[in-house]
């Protein structure tokens, strides 16, 4: 463990904008040390039989055991907590593990849950496969239907409000104020499309916001990594499940993810502003039916996007007039953007989900998830705007649409 007497003044003071945040925050557990340390021990010494009782039977406590807590984890989960204004944060081993932690360790049988029908694929499964076997009760709503989740909250049923935004696939955008002010059930807000330089949704009122930092957050393809952010009291809570959940960070992907935030701020907004160069791009050309991109007019819900989202963000989503062999193709043409899952990391991804992730539905449960047979979701990396536009083209070009 570093020696805390030597550790530097830390933290950013409270009026500090998120660049400043972003270089300060999780520095808390790193000594004297500039860049995060990795501390890639499972247990630690327990000095004596007191100081061990203290720690086993206490919540959250870091340098016991490290699937209760770890310093290198708790660097990174105080950053994330400082970035969306949280008191307190828990790392998990994906953002698949923050998601099932929330759900299952927030929810029991004869629960009910309010999410939406525009989920990332996983945590839909999860909501359609899982909780039904633990008798948990979940509810679908449109999430871009105003007042829809509310509406469809049971009093004293509900346990859990779970929306997404912006929201796969298709770009959707949840109204936060109004999922923010829903009492009773505990809200959540799946941020991972937004990161907090676009949305805080604890300022909107909302307890809780889980990410993929998998994603954006870490932000470099190499860690697997996810993070729930809120109250003290919750964060606990979920604490104590996750102990027994096992989805527990691992140290050298959580000082990734630390060394990912220090640069996100100018990532996200790199990436947002190239992104809304191809969206123009995209939107002028004959060959493309839509483009689905909240920085755009065209966008069914710009205005509260334009409110509520400080940046439009770097995932921009568009169908092909070609449909399924244009999709098809057009991802085996791109020379700069790669044909890959995953976003928010330096390269421009491209996915053609009718034919890779979503290949086995039926064009009528395509529709119902909101996929065409030529949707393309791309996320935008940090190349050059011009290189990137010329690679569209190009692959326009080579579909001969
Ligand atoms: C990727 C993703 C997840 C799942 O995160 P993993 O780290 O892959 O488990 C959850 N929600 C959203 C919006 C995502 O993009």
């Amino acid at each position: 463990m570093p020696d805390d007497s030597l550790r530097p003044d830390v933290g950013a003071p409270p009026d500090a904008h998120p660049d400043t945040l972003a270089i300060r925050s999780g520095r808390g557990h790193n000594g004297t040390d500039l860049a995060p340390v990795i501390h890639p021990t499972t247990t630690f010494v327990t000095p004596t039989v007191e100081a061990g009782r203290r720690m086993a039977t206490s919540v959250g406590s870091v340098g016991f055991y490290s699937r209760y807590g770890n310093p290198s984890v708790a660097a990174f989960e105080s950053a994330v907590a400082e970035l969306e204004g949280a008191e307190a944060a828990r790392a998990f081993a994906s953002g698949s593990g923050a998601t099932a932690a929330v759900v299952l360790g927030l929810c029991s049988s004869g629960d009910h849950i309010v999410t939406q029908r525009q989920l990332y694929a996983g945590t839909q499964l999860l909501f359609q496969m899982v909780c039904p076997r633990f008798g948990i009760d979940v509810t679908f709503v449109d999430g871009t239907e105003p007042g829809a989740f509310a509406a469809a909250v049971r009093p004293g049923k509900t346990v859990l409000v779970l929306a997404e935004t912006p929201a796969n696939p298709k770009l959707a955008i949840v109204d936060l104020d109004e999922i923010g002010s829903i009492r009773g059930p505990v809200t959540a807000v799946d941020s991972t499309f937004a990161t907090p330089l676009a949305t805080r949704p604890l300022d909107h009122g909302v307890d809780l916001v889980v990410h993929s930092a998998t994603k954006a957050l870490a932000g470099h393809n190499d860690a697997s990594l996810g993070v729930v952010a809120g109250s003290r009291e919750l964060i606990d809570w979920i604490w104590g499940f996750a102990v027994l959940q096992g989805a527990n960070a691992s140290p050298y992907d959580a000082s990734n993810g630390l060394r990912g935030l220090r640069t996100l701020p100018v990532r996200f907004e790199r990436q947002s502003a190239t992104a809304r160069v191809l969206a123009e791009v995209l939107e002028a050309d004959g060959r493309v039916d839509a483009v689905h991109y909240p920085g755009l007019a065209s966008h069914p819900q710009f205005e509260l996007a334009q409110r509520q989202m400080r940046l439009p963000g770097g995932l921009v989503t568009f169908d092909l007039a070609g449909g399924l062999d244009a999709g098809r193709a057009f991802v085996e043409s791109v020379q700069i953007a790669q044909l890959a899952s995953s976003l928010g990391g330096p390269e421009t991804l491209v996915t053609h989900p009718a034919s890779t992730t979503h290949v086995n539905l039926t064009p009528d449960e395509l529709a119902a998830a909101g996929i065409g047979p030529g949707t393309i979701r791309m996320s935008v990396g940090l190349e050059h705007p011009d290189d990137l536009t010329r690679d569209l083209r190009r692959a326009l070009d080579a579909i001969g649409a």
